[in-house]
């Protein structure tokens, strides 16, 4: 229902539960944020119902520069801590947040994770299994991820956000039919599903468009189409209070 994403940032937790308590009205079920520090040691924290029963599970030690954030609003799974986003790989080293539905998730599924051991019940953990897979297969992540979404059938909608552990300053991002932005900030780089959430962080947004994919650091965003070629896009400026 709702992302956000950040990177370059010490506050990353409170930017990140910040950014979702801004898209609580649009309404959800559960909801869950991931940060990590430069060494790539993490924090995943997920909780069933409110941003504020979220808030309360993050003690003082969930502390990160680059995270990602999501309010779920279910369509494959009931709503729990388990199917709450982020998922993670078997092999704990990716993390993903998902707004949409992945149409062709169960064939994915069966064709190619039949010996991984789902954690949930959702469409979005097979995403994020299939680029742990790929990535012991020995792609680099973004291939990994690239190939993945070449496997998401045309019926499918989303809106990414993935963390590698091993690579922990970048966010790794795509779209289809799903709204998605880039936010430029000081020394520092946001991604939300609306401006609102992150606008106490910058005014100045990068607008994405479906097929691309986008590598996001704390002082690079770097955008390539559909084949790859980099993409050069300015931001434009959002002239309104949080
Ligand atoms: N289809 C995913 C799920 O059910 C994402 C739903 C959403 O957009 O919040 O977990």
């Amino acid at each position: 229902c709702g992302i956000v994403g950040v990177t370059g940032n010490e506050n990353a937790t409170d930017i990140l539960l910040d950014g979702l308590q801004q898209l609580e009205y649009r309404g959800y079920d559960s909801a869950g944020i991931y940060v990590n520090d430069q060494q790539g040691d993490g924090f995943l924290v997920k909780e069933k119902g409110r941003i504020a029963d979220l808030r309360a599970l993050v003690g003082p030690e969930v502390k990160g520069s680059t995270g990602i954030g999501h309010t779920r609003w279910a369509t494959h799974g009931v709503p729990s801590v388990k199917n709450a986003h982020p998922h993670v790989s078997a092999d704990g080293r990716f993390f993903l947040v998902h707004n949409g539905v992945i149409g062709n998730f169960s064939q994915l599924r069966d064709e190619y994770l039949a010996d991984v051991e789902l954690k949930s019940d959702t469409d979005t953990e097979i995403i994020v299994q299939l680029i742990g897979k790929f990535a012991d297969e020995g792609m680099d992540t973004l291939a990994a991820f690239r190939k993945v979404l070449g496997l998401v059938d045309e019926s499918s909608s989303y809106s990414f956000l993935l963390m590698d552990k091993d690579q922990p300053s970048k966010l790794f991002v795509a779209k289809n039919k799903s709204p998605l932005l880039l936010g430029v900030g000081d020394g520092f780089n946001v991604v939300c599903s609306d401006a609102t959430a992150m606008l106490e962080q910058t005014h100045d947004f990068i607008e994405l468009m479906d097929g691309e994919v986008v590598v996001v650091e704390p002082d690079k965003i770097q955008i390539m189409d559909p084949a790859g070629n980099a993409v050069e896009r300015e931001p434009f400026h959002i002239d309104m209070d949080p």
